[in-house]
This record gives structure tokens, C-alpha cells and sequence, in this order.
């Protein structure tokens, strides 16, 4: 049998995901990263987009913004500010931010509006990613 290892996505509100898992791929700041059991201990800020794990011949993703993931030698715990499982996501909810963004990017009334629009955007366009992979 594959080893494992303990995958927990934790946002300030929920308890996301916990699981024993196979592999997990995490959207690092630096790029992607693969986790297996064993991996040396490692401190990573989130990017926004999808994480993925393998558990039982399946391939599982989990849309990610905001935060950090801990590595330790048979666990990974993903901190971020929002976190839902492509099952959970409201591709509706997502399209209709991802269309408020666009609009509030072309009226870029300063720096700050830039910022939060861009931000929400890329969340908006990363949840609808992650939905597209599993199919919608
Ligand atoms: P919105 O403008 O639609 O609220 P947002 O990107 O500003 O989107 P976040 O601040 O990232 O939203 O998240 C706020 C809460 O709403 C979190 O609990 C998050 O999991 C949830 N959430 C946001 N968008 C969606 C979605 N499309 N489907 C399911 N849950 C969502």
C-alpha cells in the first residue's frame, strides 16, 4: 500500500478538508509544488489558483487564495483566506465577480480599486479553472 499523508485546508471559517492522501500539488507563490510523504519540512506563501491531491486512483481539486501551506514530514496544512472544494464552487457566483472585476478595472479609479479588482478577478477566473477541471 502507498504511504500517505495528512492533507488539512483550514480557513478562518471551516475545517475545508481533512484527509489522508497520496500526492498533493500546491500553488506556491514560487510555482507549483508536488508534496509526498516524507518531504522535508517547508514553509510556502499561497498563490490564488488550484490545489490538487491523489488519494485512491482519484484526482481531487481545491480552489485556493490567500495564505500559507506547512509541510512536515507526513503532514500538510494549507492556511488561506478562502478555500472551496470545485464541488462547493458557484460557477455563477464566480462569473458574476469575475464581470464586476472587469468592470471596476476599466473605471480604475486609483491604486487601491487596481489592487482589490485585480485580486478579485484572479479569484474569480481561478475558481472557474478549477470547476473546468472536473468537468463543471
Ligand atoms: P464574491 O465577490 O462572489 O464574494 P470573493 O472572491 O470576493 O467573491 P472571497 O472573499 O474569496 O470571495 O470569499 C468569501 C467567502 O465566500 C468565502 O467563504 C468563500 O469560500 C466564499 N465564496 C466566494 N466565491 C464563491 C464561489 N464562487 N463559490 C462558492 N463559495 C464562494
Amino acid at each position: 500500500m502507498a504511504s500517505t499523508i495528512k492533507l488539512e485546508i483550514v480557513t478562518p471559517d471551516r475545517v475545508v478538508l481533512s484527509e489522508d492522501v497520496e500526492y498533493v500539488g500546491v500553488p506556491g507563490v514560487m510555482g507549483q509544488f508536488g508534496v509526498l510523504n516524507n518531504h522535508i519540512p517547508f514553509l510556502s506563501a499561497l498563490s490564488i489558483g488550484s490545489l490538487y491531491y491523489k488519494k485512491g486512483g482519484g484526482t481531487h481539486y481545491v480552489f485556493v487564495s490567500g495564505g500559507f501551506a506547512e509541510v512536515t514530514g507526513d503532514s500538510i496544512t494549507i492556511l488561506a483566506e478562502s478555500a472551496e472544494r470545485a464541488e462547493e464552487i458557484d460557477v455563477e457566483r464566480a462569473r458574476k465577480a469575475k464581470e464586476r472585476a472587469e468592470r471596476r478595472l476599466r473605471e480604475q479609479r486609483d491604486n487601491i480599486d487596481f489592487n482589490r479588482a485585480k485580486a478579485a478577478l484572479m479569484r474569480a477566473i481561478q475558481r472557474i479553472n478549477t470547476k473546468e477541471r472536473v468537468g463543471m
